[in-house]
């Protein structure tokens, strides 16, 4: 059975929830990474999952913003990561247990 490895969220902290702290007139107005950001990201992370540490394709991966957008996080490689689908839903979950 495939079992996912955890996501490593000393490398990928979990996203906060609620309402951001920038006000959104003064977030970025680029509100998502495109392919070919993402795609970048994940060969400087030698191909694999921030999170997991698991070789993925760009298919696999989403761009996501280390620093929350919401929080003032800017769409940039340097403030971003490439995440598998799993850590990806991962890291925006709810803290609550
Ligand atoms: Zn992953
Ligand atoms: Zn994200």
């Amino acid at each position: 059975m495939w079992v996912h490895n955890a996501c490593d969220f000393s490398k990928v902290p979990k996203a906060p929830t609620g309402k951001g702290s920038v006000p959104p007139g003064e977030r970025d107005p680029k509100r998502a990474f495109s392919r070919s950001e993402t795609d970048e990201m994940l060969q400087d992370q030698g191909g694999k999952c921030l999170g997991c540490g698991e070789p993925k394709t760009l298919s696999e991966v989403d761009g996501h913003h280390l620093k929350r957008h919401a929080d003032g996080g800017r769409t940039v490689k340097e403030e971003g990561a490439a995440l598998c689908k799993e850590c990806h839903k991962e890291v925006h979950a709810s803290n609550k247990k």
